[in-house]
């Protein structure tokens, strides 16, 4: 381990942190989802009725629901992160096994490669976050 016991539980209480922040804002988002959804959903829907506010609607629905997609799998991210933590395997990359930078650590507690394979997981995925 190239991290020291104080860098790693600083990093535990930031990953805390966000997870209890990411948990919120996934109830947050599941929340306004669901009051949207209320009394619009049945198929009986008219097509010609109010066709405008209902595209409103699912245009913001789904921003919503891209929105809450992300975060669900940040929510993931960082759940193994300290699940790697508490199995004492934080800090290496999954992919060569090798450490991660603690600088790469400090600036994305949850990232799960080192840099050079993130870089050519995001060239053969055209992207993604991170
Ligand atoms: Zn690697």
């Amino acid at each position: 381990m190239v991290m020291t016991d104080e860098q790693l539980e600083a990093i535990r209480a930031r990953l805390q942190q966000a997870l209890a922040e990411t948990t919120a804002e996934i109830s947050e988002i599941d929340e306004q989802v669901r009051s949207f959804g209320a009394g619009e959903q049945d198929a009986s829907y008219g097509v010609d009725n109010h066709i405008g506010d209902q595209a409103d609607v699912v245009y913001e629905q789904e921003r919503l629901l891209s929105v809450r997609d992300r975060l669900a799998d940040r929510k993931v991210l960082i759940e193994r992160a300290i699940t790697k933590m508490d199995q004492g395997e934080y800090g290496y990359c999954e992919n060569c096994k090798r450490p991660i930078p603690p600088d790469r650590l400090e600036a994305l507690p949850f990232a799960r490669y080192c840099i050079d394979c993130q870089a050519d997981m995001d060239r053969r995925q055209g992207g993604g976050w991170r």
